[in-house]
Formats: C-alpha cells, sequence, structure tokens
C-alpha cells in the first residue's frame, strides 16, 4: 500500500505496525537534515512543542529561546556566517509576528533564513471562525520574504522544504517562510513512501558567472581611473570567496573602504585600507567600485555632500542581483553574477601587466589614513572615569587585535557607531552587527548563533539601550553556557543619560533609564559572571577573565552620562521643523 492509502487505513496500521509509518514531524526534521540542517533556533508552544523536542531525539541541535524575535535574529546571523539558511521555528500568530521582524531582516539583509511558523488550521481560519491564535500568517509573511510557501499534506514536505531551501539561497539570498498547519504534522503516511518523497537539493547556489564583454567593459573603466575606489559590503563576506577578494584587491591596489559587517574581510589594518579616510575617498575618487555593496541609505545613496560633486565619478559593481544595477546612480559598468566569478573573471582579465592608481592618489590616501590613525590613539589610551568611549573601546580594540577569531557582535547608537570606527576586525565575517535596518536587538540572537555557529568566543558591544531590547536572552547564553561575553555600555540612557523633561514635570525625559543599573546582577542572577567596571583598566582585565574562561560573563562598564551624541552618526536623519525649534530651545535645528 502507498499514499492512496486513507488516514484511516493508515491508522489502522498504526496499531499492528506503527514502524513502516511516518508523520509529518518526521518528514519535516529529516526533510531539513537531508538538505543539510543542523540547528534550529526555537521558540516551544502549540503546535510545535514535539516538533523541536523530536528534532531534538533526531540529533538537531535545537537552542530554544525567550521570544521569537532572537530566535529569528539567530537563524539570520546563522545565514550570514555559513552561507546555509539558519531556520528558525515560532509558534501560530504571536510568535509568527515576533518571528517575522527577523525574517524581514535577513530578506533585507540578503541573507538566507527559513521561518518555519505552526498555524492554525486553514478551514477555520479561512472562515473566521475565530480560532486558537488565528491569523492568515500565509499572507502576512508574503511581502516581507522573498518567498512564502504553505504544505498541507505530508507527502508535499519533502518539496515545501525543497522549495524553502533553494529560494532563501538561489540568486540574492533572503527569508523564506514555511507555514506548518498544526494538523499537518500528526499526518501519517508509509514510512518508504514518505522517505521517496524528500527532496535534497542539487545545487541551490549555482555559479552565476559574467558575460566577457560585462568584464571588459569593467576593466575600460576601472583603467581609465585616476583615483580609484573599492567598496566592499556584506555580500562580499557573505560569498566567502575571502582569498580572491583580497586577491583583487591587493591586484588593483585601489584603496578600499569596508562597509561595517566586511570589515575584516581584508584586515582593517591593511594597507589599502582607507576607513580613516573615507570623508577624503569618498569626495575625491573618481571611480567607485562596488563589490557586494549596495549604494543605499548607508552610502547615502551615492550622493549629496560627501560624495563632492554631482556626475563626478563613474560607479562598477558586482552584484547577483540584475536589478541592483541603476538604484541610486549610473552603473557605468556592472558585473552581474557571483562575487567569487565576477572577480575571478577580472583578475583573468587584467592580467600581469595591470598599471597601480598613481603615488599621487594612494601616497594622499595613505598620509591622510596615517594622521587620522595617529591623532586618534591618544584618545584610545585615556583611564578616564566614568569612561568615554574612545577610552572603553580602546581596550576593546587592543583585546581584539589580540583575539582576532573572536566575533564581535556591536549594537547602539553611539557604542555601535564608535565601536565600528575604532575597534579594526582581522578576520573575514567576525563583526555582526545592527545590519541595512539598523535594527537594535540584534544583540543576543546574534551572539548566540556566532556561538553556537563558529564555536569561536564572542565579545558583544551593547548600548544599554539595545541591550534593552534583547536582555532576556543571557538566560539563553547562560543555558547553554555559551563562551559569550557581553559589555554593555551603560550611560543611564538612549544616546546620553542626562536627558531631562522639557516640560519640567516629576517623569524622566523620555530617552533616559533608571541611574546607575547594575546588569551584571541580572547576569548573576542566571549563574553567568556579572562585573561592574567603571575605568579602562578595570575594563580590560574583565574582558580577559572572559575571554580566558569562556563563561558567559556580562561586564557592566560605566560610561559618562555626557559622552554620546543625540542618535549617534545619524543625527541628520531625525526630522525637525521652525515650530518645534520656535516652541522649544534645545531641539535640533532645522
Ligand atoms: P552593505 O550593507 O555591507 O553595503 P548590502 O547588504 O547593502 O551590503 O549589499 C550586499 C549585496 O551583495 C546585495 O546587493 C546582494 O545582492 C549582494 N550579494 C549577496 N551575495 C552575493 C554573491 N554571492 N555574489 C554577488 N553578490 C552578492
Ligand atoms: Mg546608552
Amino acid at each position: 500500500m502507498g499514499i492512496a492509502e486513507t488516514q484511516a487505513d493508515l491508522m489502522a496500521r498504526a496499531e499492528s505496525a506503527p514502524e513502516t509509518l511516518t508523520d509529518g514531524f518526521h518528514l519535516l526534521i529529516d526533510a531539513l537534515k537531508l538538505n543539510g540542517v543542523e540547528t534550529i533556533y526555537n521558540v516551544p508552544g502549540i503546535p510545535i512543542t514535539d516538533l523541536g523536542r523530536y528534532a531534538q531525539a533526531q540529533g538537531l541541535r535545537v537552542i530554544s529561546f525567550r521570544h521569537e524575535q532572537h530566535a529569528g535574529y539567530a537563524a539570520a546571523a546563522a545565514g550570514f556566517l555559513t552561507k546555509k539558511p539558519g531556520v528558525c521555528m515560532t509558534v501560530s500568530a504571536p510568535g509568527f509576528l515576533n518571528g517575522l521582524t527577523a525574517l524581514a531582516h535577513a530578506t533585507t539583509n540578503c541573507w538566507p533564513m527559513i521561518l518555519i511558523s505552526g498555524s492554525s488550521e486553514r478551514e477555520v481560519v479561512d472562515l473566521q471562525r475565530g480560532d486558537y491564535e488565528e491569523m492568515d500568517q500565509l499572507a502576512i509573511a508574503r511581502p516581507h520574504a522573498k518567498a512564502a510557501y504553505r504544505i498541507l499534506h505530508a507527502e508535499d514536505i519533502g518539496l515545501g522544504v525543497a522549495r524553502a531551501v533553494r529560494a532563501a539561497l538561489t540568486g540574492r539570498p533572503g527569508g523564506v517562510y514555511l507555514d506548518v498547519p498544526g494538523a499537518l504534522l500528526g499526518q501519517v503516511m508509509d514510512a518508504v513512501e514518505g522517505q521517496k518523497s524528500l527532496i535534497e537539493v542539487v545545487d541551490p547556489n549555482p555559479k552565476s558567472v559574467p558575460a566577457p564583454e560585462a568584464i571588459s567593459r569593467a576593466v575600460d573603466v576601472l583603467k581609465s581611473a585616476e583615483k580609484p575606489l573599492i567598496i566592499i559590503g556584506k555580500g562580499a563576506a557573505y560569498a566567502q570567496c575571502d582569498d580572491t577578494v583580497r586577491e583583487l584587491v591587493e591586484t588593483l591596489g585601489f584603496p578600499y573602504l569596508p562597509m561595517s559587517m566586511a570589515k575584516g574581510l581584508l584586515p582593517d589594518t591593511h594597507p589599502q585600507c582607507a576607513s580613516a579616510a573615507r570623508s577624503l575617498v569618498l569626495k575625491e575618487s573618481d571611480c567607485v567600485f562596488l563589490i557586494g555593496a549596495r549604494l543605499n541609505w548607508l552610502l547615502s545613496h551615492g550622493e549629496g555632500k560627501a560624495w563632492g560633486e554631482k556626475g563626478t565619478k563613474k560607479f562598477v559593481q558586482i552584484d547577483i542581483e540584475p536589478t541592483e544595477m541603476d538604484s541610486n546612480q549610473k552603473i557605468s559598468a556592472p558585473l552581474i553574477g557571483d562575487i567569487e566569478s565576477c572577480a575571478g573573471a577580472l583578475l583573468e582579465a587584467i592580467g600581469s601587466d595591470w598599471q597601480k592608481p598613481s603615488e599621487e592618489w594612494t601616497g594622499a590616501v595613505s598620509a591622510k589614513v596615517k594622521a587620522n590613525v595617529e591623532r586618534m590613539a591618544p584618545k584610545l589610551r585615556n583611564n578616564n572615569s566614568p569612561m568615554d568611549y574612545q577610552g572603553s573601546l580602546g581596550v576593546l580594540k587592543e583585546l581584539i587585535a589580540e583575539n582576532p577569531d573572536v566575533v564581535l557582535v556591536n549594537e547602539g547608537a553611539n557604542a555601535l557607531d564608535q565601536a565600528r570606527s575604532i575597534i579594526d576586525i582581522h578576520k573575514p565575517r567576525k563583526r555582526l552587527d545592527v545590519g541595512t535596518w539598523g535594527i537594535m536587538g540584534i544583540g543576543m540572537g546574534s551572539a548566540v548563533a556566532a556561538a553556537i555557529e563558529t564555536g569561536n568566543q564572542v565579545l558583544a558591544v551593547e548600548g544599554d539601550s539595545a541591550f534593552g531590547f534583547c536582555g532576556m536572552e543571557i538566560e539563553t547564553v547562560c543555558r547553554y553556557n555559551l563562551p559569550v561575553c557581553i559589555v554593555i555600555m551603560n550611560n543611564n540612557g538612549i544616546y546620553r543619560g542626562d536627558g531631562e523633561n522639557w516640560g519640567g514635570g516629576d517623569d524622566p525625559s523620555t530617552t533616559v533609564f533608571v541611574k546607575d543599573a547594575r546588569y551584571d546582577l541580572m547576569m548573576q542572577a542566571f549563574g553567568g559572571v556579572g562585573v561592574h567596571v567603571d575605568n579602562p583598566d578595570a575594563l580590560r582585565a574583565a574582558v580577559k577573565d572572559a575571554f580566558a574562561s569562556g563563561k558567559p560573563t556580562l561586564i557592566n562598564a560605566v560610561i559618562a552620562e555626557d559622552a554620546g551624541r543625540e542618535s549617534g552618526n545619524i543625527g541628520n536623519l531625525n526630522p525637525s521643523s521652525v515650530v518645534a525649534q520656535a516652541r522649544y530651545p534645545q531641539a535640533k535645528k532645522v
């Protein structure tokens, strides 16, 4: 007998020979395993509680979080780190919605992720009869995902998982939603037929080779540049062709800027790295070669004051997504394909007699880098108490240089902007941060994923505000005993801790927190190590201890209340008006 058997026939068989049957739970687990999934980031509950237990029983690593958003951020980060879909599993409606933020984040960042959510039964939901956690999840997920599928029959589980895996990975990666109605999991079918229905996806991430004429066009544009610049984005870090990218950058000899999560793809201390001369190279360059980076808001759309005179630059861009071209500026030489194939073909085309840019250009950039680094150095060595961002992050810069395999997780406003520019990264994919949307709350999910997926020590540098979005997950860090050291840059508030109520009332300002909060005591409540420090030397000692022991550690680092800036480096994005300015002397200038 095969799939033609009715569920009643199969139930009868279950009495006498259950070992000849399988069910939706096991088919889903088998399908994920067959496609290389090793870890599920999970929050249990109806209808997927047992799915998590069975997955664990069947040899998958199942990491349970306290809130779905963080399980989702972990899956998204896992997708970035491993180039395989990170899998998050949630309950229906509220759990699904909590996970959806992370799915949208993965899609926005072009990372492969699969959100599997249990859901209520179609028959009841579609008639809006008021089912337990009734919601049309598939429809809601669709605009936030690269693709969204629902599986209704056990014999389609293999197909559904294969579609999800391929959609997540192929071309520009993204988030995929997989809707799993509770009843599907309990459906039974013949075990042999079930096994046959599974699909192992063949070549989900195929090479995409650029056309020869696209390559020669790009070589011509690059050759004609007098002041060229390379911008390397997190797409290049994701692509995992580190040696090829490095060879291309070194052969071309252009100064380069790494976007924040591409830091370390080439070490930030590389002689061609122009991070410390960012303003100069953006403004003065006449040709910009984008490698896995988008000209979105993070690069002010390739225009405006930072970019110098309009129309003076040519752009060359490598991207796997054809429609990315001309999204903000004219791309004179689009290279559509995967970074490894494009970079490899370029290297072949430019050959060994490539003329590097003039010393006049590269020398000017190096001189600016040197001057800025030297100007900054003494500030990074200050031992002020309470600390400022330079003194505290100067210590962390030093410790990351000594421990280049540590994965740095970073979020906040000033804690983010300052750490991004101060802390050098020395190896690829060793920095995880707020991504394209600038999300607050990615910290603990990313830290858990980094520890699980790489096995390395993790250092999470967190603004006290950002930490508030994900702080409960320190219990998860302690429960799994992960080598995660969290440094809370505690300045008593959002941006700054010295905000006042502009109406003069008794309530605190909208941007401040309890003064002198002891986040370290929270960590102790879960059995982790909690340390309170208020000067750089003490911070250094505490982080060193954490790295040496590998124990879950939280360091409450006291930062001066007035050390930060409103919105860090992106205060210009805050709207303002003449009315507000007339009413409140403190308001931002129009
Ligand atoms: P950043 O924020 O660091 O500038 P973005 O996320 O804006 O980076 O851009 C990453 C780009 O990389 C996306 O446009 C994406 O399509 C592209 N990308 C991702 N993987 C690959 C790949 N393997 N080959 C080529 N391009 C890729
Ligand atoms: Mg703060």
